[in-house]
Protein backbone atom coordinates (compact mmCIF):
# COMPACT_ATOMS: atom_id res chain seq x y z
CA UNK A 1 0.00 0.00 0.00
CA UNK A 2 3.15 2.15 0.30
CA UNK A 3 5.87 1.78 -1.70
CA UNK A 4 9.81 3.84 -1.41
CA UNK A 5 12.75 3.44 -3.02
CA UNK A 6 15.97 5.30 -2.86
CA UNK A 7 19.41 5.42 -5.00
CA UNK A 8 22.12 7.50 -4.12
CA UNK A 9 25.21 7.20 -2.23
CA UNK A 10 23.99 6.88 1.31
CA UNK A 11 23.34 3.81 3.25
CA UNK A 12 19.47 3.52 2.08
CA UNK A 13 17.90 1.20 4.71
CA UNK A 14 17.49 4.01 7.08
CA UNK A 15 15.73 5.92 4.83
CA UNK A 16 13.99 3.28 3.53
CA UNK A 17 12.46 2.71 6.83
CA UNK A 18 11.73 6.48 7.68
CA UNK A 19 10.24 6.39 4.50
CA UNK A 20 7.57 3.68 5.36
CA UNK A 21 7.29 5.12 8.57
CA UNK A 22 5.80 7.96 7.09
CA UNK A 23 3.37 6.03 4.92
CA UNK A 24 2.46 4.07 7.61
CA UNK A 25 -1.02 5.77 7.57
CA UNK A 26 -1.88 4.68 4.68
CA UNK A 27 -2.28 1.18 6.61
CA UNK A 28 -0.76 -2.01 5.84
CA UNK A 29 -0.44 -5.73 7.09
CA UNK A 30 3.62 -6.22 6.70
CA UNK A 31 6.19 -4.41 5.10
CA UNK A 32 9.68 -5.14 3.47
CA UNK A 33 13.05 -3.92 1.85
CA UNK A 34 15.69 -5.03 -0.64
CA UNK A 35 18.82 -3.37 -1.08
CA UNK A 36 21.91 -3.70 -3.14
CA UNK A 37 25.17 -4.16 -1.80
CA UNK A 38 28.57 -3.31 -3.49
CA UNK A 39 31.65 -5.79 -2.24
CA UNK A 40 35.35 -4.55 -3.68
CA UNK A 41 35.26 -6.34 -6.71
CA UNK A 42 32.71 -4.33 -7.49
CA UNK A 43 29.95 -7.10 -7.76
CA UNK A 44 26.51 -6.73 -6.30
CA UNK A 45 24.68 -8.33 -3.25
CA UNK A 46 21.08 -8.31 -2.84
CA UNK A 47 19.44 -8.84 1.11
CA UNK A 48 15.68 -8.37 1.33
CA UNK A 49 13.92 -8.72 4.68
CA UNK A 50 10.16 -9.07 5.82
CA UNK A 51 8.07 -8.89 8.37
CA UNK A 52 4.19 -9.78 9.11
CA UNK A 53 2.86 -6.90 11.20
CA UNK A 54 3.89 -3.69 12.35
CA UNK A 55 6.88 -1.72 10.59
CA UNK A 56 8.65 -2.06 14.49
CA UNK A 57 9.03 -5.74 13.53
CA UNK A 58 11.43 -4.90 9.93
CA UNK A 59 13.06 -2.54 11.98
CA UNK A 60 13.98 -5.14 14.82
CA UNK A 61 15.14 -7.60 12.06
CA UNK A 62 16.91 -4.53 10.06
CA UNK A 63 18.58 -3.69 13.46
CA UNK A 64 19.56 -7.38 13.94
CA UNK A 65 21.11 -8.60 9.89
CA UNK A 66 21.35 -5.32 8.41
CA UNK A 67 20.91 -4.58 4.49
CA UNK A 68 23.76 -2.35 3.43
CA UNK A 69 23.37 -0.61 -0.08
CA UNK A 70 22.80 2.86 -1.78
CA UNK A 71 19.82 1.37 -3.68
CA UNK A 72 17.08 0.04 -2.26
CA UNK A 73 13.20 -0.38 -1.98
CA UNK A 74 10.94 -1.05 0.54
CA UNK A 75 6.71 -1.58 0.90
CA UNK A 76 4.04 -2.01 3.24
CA UNK A 77 1.16 -4.13 2.25
CA UNK A 78 -2.24 -3.67 2.30
CA UNK A 79 -2.91 -7.46 0.94
CA UNK A 80 -5.78 -7.95 -1.91
CA UNK A 81 -4.05 -11.92 -3.05
CA UNK A 82 -2.76 -13.87 -0.24
CA UNK A 83 -3.46 -13.56 3.37
CA UNK A 84 -1.04 -11.18 5.15
CA UNK A 85 2.05 -13.60 6.32
CA UNK A 86 5.99 -12.92 5.66
CA UNK A 87 5.89 -14.93 2.92
CA UNK A 88 3.36 -12.78 0.91
CA UNK A 89 5.12 -9.48 2.15
CA UNK A 90 7.00 -7.42 -0.71
CA UNK A 91 9.52 -7.24 -2.04
CA UNK A 92 9.21 -10.30 -4.63
CA UNK A 93 12.11 -11.96 -6.02
CA UNK A 94 12.85 -14.00 -9.18
CA UNK A 95 14.03 -17.68 -8.90
CA UNK A 96 17.77 -16.76 -8.50
CA UNK A 97 16.54 -14.14 -5.80
CA UNK A 98 18.42 -11.40 -7.96
CA UNK A 99 15.50 -9.21 -9.25
CA UNK A 100 13.47 -7.27 -6.20
CA UNK A 101 9.90 -5.94 -6.68
CA UNK A 102 7.71 -4.14 -4.44
CA UNK A 103 4.17 -3.20 -6.17
CA UNK A 104 1.14 -0.98 -4.69
CA UNK A 105 -2.23 -2.01 -6.85
CA UNK A 106 -3.69 -5.37 -8.13
CA UNK A 107 -2.84 -7.16 -11.10
CA UNK A 108 -6.08 -8.57 -12.92
CA UNK A 109 -4.58 -11.27 -15.26
CA UNK A 110 -2.17 -12.84 -12.74
CA UNK A 111 -3.17 -16.35 -13.48
CA UNK A 112 -2.76 -16.17 -16.58
CA UNK A 113 1.02 -14.94 -16.19
CA UNK A 114 1.52 -17.85 -13.94
CA UNK A 115 1.05 -20.16 -15.97
CA UNK A 116 3.61 -20.09 -18.61
CA UNK A 117 6.17 -19.33 -16.21
CA UNK A 118 5.06 -22.85 -14.28
CA UNK A 119 5.13 -24.49 -17.44
CA UNK A 120 8.61 -23.50 -17.65
CA UNK A 121 9.24 -24.82 -13.86
CA UNK A 122 9.47 -21.69 -12.08
CA UNK A 123 8.55 -22.49 -8.49
CA UNK A 124 5.95 -19.96 -6.87
CA UNK A 125 7.05 -19.31 -3.14
CA UNK A 126 4.37 -16.44 -2.46
CA UNK A 127 0.65 -16.67 -2.83
CA UNK A 128 0.47 -13.34 -4.30
CA UNK A 129 -0.40 -11.46 -7.70
CA UNK A 130 3.08 -9.37 -7.44
CA UNK A 131 5.60 -12.50 -7.93
CA UNK A 132 4.53 -13.11 -11.44
CA UNK A 133 6.53 -9.65 -12.20
CA UNK A 134 10.04 -10.88 -10.68
CA UNK A 135 10.06 -14.02 -12.21
CA UNK A 136 8.82 -12.61 -15.90
CA UNK A 137 11.53 -9.46 -15.77
CA UNK A 138 14.45 -12.32 -14.93
CA UNK A 139 12.96 -14.69 -17.81
CA UNK A 140 12.81 -11.11 -20.14
CA UNK A 141 16.45 -10.38 -19.09
CA UNK A 142 17.93 -13.73 -19.76
CA UNK A 143 16.28 -13.17 -23.50
CA UNK A 144 17.66 -10.22 -24.02
CA UNK A 145 20.93 -11.53 -22.87
CA UNK A 146 20.77 -13.88 -25.72
CA UNK A 147 19.63 -11.63 -28.06
CA UNK A 148 23.44 -10.19 -27.42
CA UNK A 149 22.38 -7.41 -24.84
CA UNK A 150 25.36 -7.02 -22.42
CA UNK A 151 24.60 -6.61 -18.76
CA UNK A 152 24.03 -2.97 -18.09
CA UNK A 153 21.28 -0.46 -16.41
CA UNK A 154 19.57 -0.37 -19.60
CA UNK A 155 19.24 -4.15 -19.77
CA UNK A 156 16.84 -4.07 -16.95
CA UNK A 157 15.13 -0.76 -18.56
CA UNK A 158 14.74 -2.89 -21.29
CA UNK A 159 13.39 -5.84 -19.91
CA UNK A 160 11.11 -4.28 -17.18
CA UNK A 161 9.23 -2.39 -20.46
CA UNK A 162 8.59 -5.53 -21.87
CA UNK A 163 6.72 -6.74 -19.58
CA UNK A 164 4.47 -3.60 -18.41
CA UNK A 165 2.84 -3.93 -21.35
CA UNK A 166 2.05 -8.29 -20.57
CA UNK A 167 0.29 -6.88 -17.06
CA UNK A 168 -3.67 -5.73 -16.50
CA UNK A 169 -4.73 -3.75 -13.78
CA UNK A 170 -2.88 -1.18 -11.62
CA UNK A 171 0.20 -0.80 -10.18
CA UNK A 172 3.11 1.45 -9.05
CA UNK A 173 6.35 -0.55 -9.04
CA UNK A 174 10.23 -0.36 -7.78
CA UNK A 175 12.59 -2.51 -9.30
CA UNK A 176 16.30 -3.62 -8.55
CA UNK A 177 18.58 -6.16 -10.07
CA UNK A 178 21.65 -7.29 -8.47
CA UNK A 179 23.33 -7.37 -11.50
CA UNK A 180 23.35 -3.47 -11.95
CA UNK A 181 23.52 -2.40 -8.24
CA UNK A 182 23.78 1.22 -9.95
CA UNK A 183 20.20 1.02 -11.29
CA UNK A 184 16.48 1.82 -10.18
CA UNK A 185 13.27 1.10 -12.43
CA UNK A 186 10.02 2.54 -11.54
CA UNK A 187 6.84 2.51 -13.28
CA UNK A 188 3.08 3.73 -12.67
CA UNK A 189 -0.50 2.46 -14.36
CA UNK A 190 -3.29 4.13 -12.29
CA UNK A 191 -1.20 4.27 -8.85
CA UNK A 192 0.28 7.06 -8.24
CA UNK A 193 4.68 7.04 -7.69
CA UNK A 194 6.59 10.31 -7.66
CA UNK A 195 10.38 11.07 -8.11
CA UNK A 196 12.01 13.28 -5.67
CA UNK A 197 15.10 14.70 -6.85
CA UNK A 198 18.03 15.29 -4.40
CA UNK A 199 21.93 16.33 -5.13
CA UNK A 200 23.18 12.86 -6.75
CA UNK A 201 19.96 10.60 -5.42
CA UNK A 202 16.67 10.38 -6.04
CA UNK A 203 13.78 9.37 -3.71
CA UNK A 204 10.71 7.37 -4.47
CA UNK A 205 7.34 7.73 -3.19
CA UNK A 206 3.84 6.68 -3.14
CA UNK A 207 2.76 10.06 -1.46
CA UNK A 208 4.26 13.31 -0.53
CA UNK A 209 4.71 12.81 3.18
CA UNK A 210 7.71 10.56 2.73
CA UNK A 211 9.36 13.74 1.22
CA UNK A 212 9.95 15.85 4.10
CA UNK A 213 12.99 16.52 4.91
CA UNK A 214 14.76 14.56 1.45
CA UNK A 215 13.53 17.29 -1.30
CA UNK A 216 10.82 19.87 -2.28
CA UNK A 217 11.34 19.02 -6.57
CA UNK A 218 9.66 16.30 -7.36
CA UNK A 219 8.28 14.88 -10.65
CA UNK A 220 5.09 12.74 -10.86
CA UNK A 221 5.46 10.12 -13.27
CA UNK A 222 2.07 9.95 -15.29
CA UNK A 223 -0.04 7.35 -16.10
CA UNK A 224 1.93 4.20 -17.85
CA UNK A 225 5.32 6.00 -17.66
CA UNK A 226 8.06 3.87 -16.75
CA UNK A 227 11.94 5.79 -15.38
CA UNK A 228 15.54 4.70 -14.90
CA UNK A 229 17.04 5.91 -11.79
CA UNK A 230 20.82 6.00 -11.70
CA UNK A 231 22.94 8.41 -9.19
CA UNK A 232 23.98 10.47 -12.13
CA UNK A 233 20.13 11.15 -13.39
CA UNK A 234 16.64 10.23 -14.77
CA UNK A 235 15.61 8.96 -17.89
CA UNK A 236 11.70 8.60 -18.47
CA UNK A 237 9.92 6.70 -20.83
CA UNK A 238 5.68 6.69 -21.71
CA UNK A 239 4.00 3.42 -22.42
CA UNK A 240 5.39 3.35 -26.26
CA UNK A 241 9.23 3.65 -25.37
CA UNK A 242 9.08 7.12 -26.29
CA UNK A 243 11.32 9.96 -24.15
CA UNK A 244 9.99 12.45 -22.55
CA UNK A 245 11.09 15.94 -21.25
CA UNK A 246 9.45 17.53 -18.48
CA UNK A 247 10.16 19.73 -15.74
CA UNK A 248 9.81 19.02 -12.01
CA UNK A 249 7.12 20.93 -9.61
CA UNK A 250 7.60 22.21 -6.13
CA UNK A 251 6.51 19.37 -3.46
CA UNK A 252 3.61 21.81 -2.89
CA UNK A 253 2.31 21.84 -6.25
CA UNK A 254 1.74 18.23 -5.95
CA UNK A 255 -2.40 17.29 -6.17
N1 LIG B 1 -1.69 -6.86 -4.78
C1 LIG B 1 -0.47 -6.85 -4.05
C2 LIG B 1 -0.51 -7.86 -2.93
O1 LIG B 1 -1.54 -8.28 -2.50
C3 LIG B 1 -0.10 -5.47 -3.54
C4 LIG B 1 -0.98 -4.93 -2.46
C5 LIG B 1 -0.65 -3.50 -2.04
O2 LIG B 1 -0.92 -2.56 -2.81
O3 LIG B 1 -0.12 -3.34 -0.93
O4 LIG B 1 0.51 -8.27 -2.46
Amino acid sequence: CGIIALIGSRDAGPIILEGLRRLEYRGYDSAGLAAIDIDTSGAGKLTCLKAAGRLVNLTKKYDELGAPGFCAIGHTRWATHGKPEERNAHPHLDGSAQVAVVQNGIIENCQALKEPLERDGVVFTSDTDTEVIPHHISQQIKYLQDEGEPVSSRLLLKAVQRVLPLIQGTYALAIIWEAVPKALVVASKQAPLLIGLGSGEFLCASDTPAFADFTDTILPLKDGEVALLTPLGVELYNEFGVEQQRNPVLLTNVE
